[in-house]
């Protein structure tokens, strides 16, 4: 019987700001501070939330739906001026799970609209995380979702013009879009480090080195979690067929006949124990041998 291998492309699964989401939701459980409430998912990942809620946790869409004087969690992707008010209103003992590298696109946006600038934020105007952003100032914003965007896009002054990104952004799109907006704003200023967090960047090198070498590519994670579609657009535009896979039932429903060799790795909210029920269900279906490939080693954390 012919060997079938998986490379495990590494690093993949929880950054640091979602260990750091995650451990502030689990501490505040464990101090017994119920109920704690979250607004929306702390991070975009069902098992982590279905494992939080049976911990004792409430999640709720609007701000307006915790009782006054509750304890609430914001979400590693960032929240509102408006909420942070509301909560205050509803004197909210609020505990923020923001992930330091969305507070620092928050404090560009903020710095940037107080000089006077226009801002061109790359993103997807849905995400929590971009709606967040955008309503730092959102007289100054314009969000660029797709080439048409960036070609559209109009200014009041030409030579104010400053861009910023959703921190899970994909490499190449930006590099794409920022093409086309220094060729029509040519004194463009950027942040001294592109807003794309070392997460995103570490995972999406990992999947282009690995997509080359293997027949298709499995990548663990939630359909809205955009770090994890990212990674899946990577393995497409190298030519590889990628599925992403939210469950292990979806996981047994993917026809794996043909495929010797197989790329497999995980968004930055999916959890360890999905990856590794993922491997013992491909081992079933004749994927004998794992391989890991390390792209780069991380050692970040947030404390919390
Ligand atoms: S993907 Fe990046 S920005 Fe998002 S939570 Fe993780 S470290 Fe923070």
């Amino acid at each position: 019987m012919k060997h079938r291998t998986i490379i495990l492309a590494s690093p993949h699964g929880f950054c640091a700001g979602v260990e750091r989401a995650v451990q502030m939701a689990e501490t505040l459980l464990a101090e017994g501070a119920k109920p704690v409430y979250c607004l929306r998912q702390i991070v975009h990942n069902k098992q982590v939330i279905d494992a939080l809620a049976e911990k004792g946790m409430v999640f709720v869409q609007e701000i307006n739906a915790v009782p006054r004087g509750a304890t609430v969690l914001f979400s590693a992707h960032g929240v509102s001026p408006a909420t942070r008010e509301a909560a205050r209103r509803l004197d909210l003992n609020a505990i923020d799970a923001t992930c330091p590298f969305v507070t620092k696109v928050h404090n560009e946006v903020r710095r940037y609209a107080d000089q006077g600038y226009s801002i061109l934020l790359l993103g997807d105007r849905h995400h929590d995380e971009i709606v967040g952003v955008a309503s730092e100032a959102p007289s100054h914003v314009t969000i660029i979702e797709t080439q048409a965007d960036a070609e559209t896009a109009i200014v009041p002054d030409m030579n104010k013009v400053a861009v910023m990104t959703q921190t899970t952004m994909s490499l190449d799109e930006v590099a794409h879009l920022l093409d086309i907006l220094r060729r029509r704003f040519p004194t463009l200023k950027m942040p001294s480090e592109m807003d794309i967090c070392y997460a995103t960047r570490n995972r999406q090198q990992a999947v282009r080195q690995v997509a080359g070498r293997v027949d298709a590519f499995i990548i663990l994670g939630a359909e809205n979690s955009s770090n994890t579609g990212r990674l899946a657009k990577v393995a497409l535009s190298q030519g590889c067929p990628a599925h992403l896979i939210s469950s292990l039932e979806k996981l047994a429903a993917i026809n794996l006949d043909p495929v010797t060799k197989l790329g497999l790795t995980a968004g930055a909210s999916t959890p360890e124990l999905f990856v590794r029920e993922a491997i013992a269900q491909l081992q079933t279906r004749g994927f004998d041998q794992v391989e890991e490939f390390v792209s780069v080693k991380e050692d970040i954390h947030f404390r919390h």
